[in-house]
């Protein structure tokens, strides 16, 4: 079984798996180390990761990008309507309040919430990692954004299941890195704990953390974000200003123009990486729209311009980090960077004056997310043996509890969790009750969570509650935010009060006797104790935005009969292509190395059969089924075979016989 990590990028996704020599990060179908993270839908079948990077541009109605920035959210979410929706090309759709996708699939048109989505990207990743280890994957970890909420974890756990995925943990993405980071150096101090900030900017957002190492452990002080802030802004910038200045050079508007914009918009991607590295960068884009070709260059300086707004957004959540942290910039050992758009030469550059020192690069910053999570799963993985290093993560958002108080009570909330409280993390919670209750979880800060998603978290109902000799039962709640960052109630149970008599033995410490000294046995004596004792457990039925589980096993269905419907249309291409190999290369053959192993009757019968093959296959064989190309194909093996069976025969006696001449 692999032990697999996935850090899934907003514009692409890295897999590292954990083998016994180290982290490998893993290589595609076209041997890239990064996948797009697309989803896309044609005629015939979906084209996942690779291969819908080629249907970005021409069937973008059909392509679905963002994948991250969609999944666990609702359709009216304001962030979805109001952000999202500027980069994503394919129509969203409202149902029963999720947010979904609508396609043409197959020639039909079809919708597939987010969670589908993503989960049909998940068995790409799962593809990529079993094809490159030759070996099935299940257990995995997937590296999320630290600002996902309640819901978004939700989501992703529920399409991982739907993918086939058994999801070890949820890790947070600048832990990851921290992770990567610290189980490689061999000096951490044994006490007095260096400290380290990663920065991470990627494609859509910002995360900055600030975590303490000392030997074979890491702990989060504190985590900072800008959840808006990434590469994609930066190309956003760009494309309004060309869009404006080919307004006034060519007179088209190219934002009016679904493919044009598009178009624009890699166009401005690529102007910006060039620029990272040049002073200046060309910008041509052949036959945008209207027929019309435009091009433009722009200079470094131009762009630094242009970007001073965006980049000075950097700093905000460095100071915050570190005010958390309740650290100064002095306290900081290192600076460590990651995310492709630190490669912004301004930006960096800002960190660093930020920071007053030179940042480290001591990471692979494309990389160090994916290797960090394959890491955690290896430690958490049964079937691997790793040193163990303790990740002492923290939540991002508090949450509280809040219930219908009895007469007796005044309080009808509390805040289990605080904002950097310690995950995974276990509190137990005292009522005093005579009948089953709810409590309602929600985080306790709306306005420091994604502006679009609901608070609200879970409803946990303790049912069989029932007073105890005619007063209230004392019911304790067991709830716990989990390794995933997922708020759970685990259990429910009375307890009462019972006196018990207990044995007191004299203390072994206190009582140890002198070298050499005897020790009269002395009778134990008892003592009267009050006594918490748990009295059998009650049922808590939880209300959470998972899915429900027939719902998942549906799901999971679909998901296995789209991947089998994929392949089908994989193995029909290479059934095809196998018949008309075999024509081109059988023909040519006949009248060379096969001349004089067929008689000239039957040649030309052949060689008539192998043209009406060629013919059918460019009509009605040009789109048929797997069964109807191998039946062709054994068709003209009855004569084709004995042909070649008898030339390698042949070949192969010659072959022997000239080795037994050399060897003489
Ligand atoms: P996110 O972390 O937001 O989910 P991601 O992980 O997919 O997104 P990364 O792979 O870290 O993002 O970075 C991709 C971004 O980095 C893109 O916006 C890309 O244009 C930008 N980028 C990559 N190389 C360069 C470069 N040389 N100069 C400037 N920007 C670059
Ligand atoms: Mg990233």
């Amino acid at each position: 079984m692999s032990v697999v990590g996935i850090d899934f990028g907003n514009l692409q996704s890295v897999i590292a798996v954990a083998r016994n020599r180290g982290i490998d990060v893993i290589c595609n179908e076209v041997s890239n180390r990064f996948t797009p993270s697309l989803v896309s839908f044609g005629p015939k079948q979906r084209y996942l990761g690779e291969t819908a990077k080629t249907q970005e541009i021409s069937n973008f109605k059909n392509t679905i990008s963002s994948l991250k920035r969609i999944v666990g959210r609702t359709f009216a979410d304001k962030e979805v309507q109001e952000i999202e929706k500027q980069y994503l090309t394919a129509p969203l759709v409202d149902v029963n309040g999720q947010l979904s996708v609508k396609v043409n699939y197959k020639g039909e048109e079809a919708t597939f919430t987010t969670t589908q989505i993503f989960a049909m990207y998940l068995t790409k990743m799962r593809e990529i990692a079993a094809s490159e280890t030759k070996m099935p994957v299940s257990d995995c970890v997937i590296a999320i954004p630290s600002w996902f909420t309640d819901v978004q974890r939700r989501a992703v756990l529920d399409a991982s299941e739907i993918a086939g995925l058994n999801v070890l943990r949820l890790i947070n993405d600048s832990t990851a890195v921290a992770l990567g980071y610290g189980i490689t150096k061999t000096d951490l101090p044994e006490d007095k704990p260096r400290n380290i900030c990663f920065v991470d900017v990627g494609h859509s957002s910002y995360t900055v953390s600030v975590v303490s190492f000392i030997k074979g452990q890491l702990t989060v002080k504190s985590r900072a974000f800008d959840r808006h802030f990434g590469g994609r802004d930066f190309d956003r910038m760009l494309v309004d200003h060309f869009a404006a200045e080919f307004k006034t050079k060519y007179g088209i508007d190219v934002k009016s123009n679904g493919k044009a914009l598009i178009r624009l918009m890699a166009g401005c991607e690529k102007l910006k990486k060039i620029l990272s590295a040049n002073a200046q960068a060309p910008l041509n884009i052949e036959s945008i729209m209207e027929d019309r070709d435009v091009a433009s260059m722009m200079k470094r300086a131009e762009f630094e311009e242009l970007a001073q707004e965006l980049i000075s957004r950097v700093e905000a959540p460095l100071q915050k980090a570190l005010d958390d942290a309740g650290l100064t910039i002095e306290e900081i050992d290192a600076v460590e960077i990651v995310g492709g758009s630190t490669r912004i030469p301004a930006l960096k550059e800002r960190i660093q004056a930020f920071f007053k020192k030179d940042i480290s690069a001591t990471l692979n910053q494309d990389e160090a997310i994916a290797r960090g999570a394959a890491l955690q799963c290896a430690i958490l993985s049964p079937a691997f043996k790793v040193r163990d290093f303790t990740v002492q993560d923290i939540t991002n958002y508090p949450i509280k509890m809040t219930w219908q108080p009895t007469p007796e009570e005044e309080d009808t909330e509390l805040v289990v969790f605080n904002k950097n409280n310690t995950i995974p993390s276990t509190k137990i919670l005292t009522f005093y009750r005579s009948a089953p209750f709810d409590l309602e979880a929600q985080y306790a800060e709306p306005e420091s969570i994604p502006a679009g998603i609901n608070p609200w978290i879970a409803r946990f109902s303790i049912k069989g509650v029932e007073p105890v000799n005619g007063e209230a039962a004392c019911v304790k709640v067991k709830a716990r935010v989990n390794i995933h960052g997922v708020l759970t109630v685990e259990s429910a149970y009375v307890v009462e009060e019972v006196v018990k008599e207990e044995q007191v033995e004299e203390s072994k410490a206190e009582a140890a006797p002198a070298e050499g000294e005897e020790v009269a046995a002395e009778a134990p004596s008892t003592r009267k104790v009050k006594k918490l004792v748990k009295k059998g457990d009650l049922t808590v039925v939880s209300a959470t935005s998972s899915l429900d589980r027939a719902l998942v096993s549906e799901l999971r269905e679909k998901e296995m009969e789209m991947i089998a419907s994929d392949k089908l249309v994989v193995d029909t291409e290479m059934a095809k292509n196998t018949l008309e190999e075999y024509i081109y290369d059988t023909r040519a053959k006949v009248d060379g190395v096969y001349k004089d192993f067929i008689n000239p009757a039957d040649k030309e019968k052949f060689v008539a059969d192998l043209n009406d093959a060629e013919n059918w296959l460019y009509e009605e064989g040009d789109e048929t089924t797997k069964s109807v190309y191998a039946a062709k194909l054994a068709e003209l093996h009855v004569v084709g075979k004995p042909v070649t069976e008898r030339y390698r025969e042949v070949e192969a006696r010659a072959n022997a016989a000239r080795e037994l001449r050399e060897s003489i």
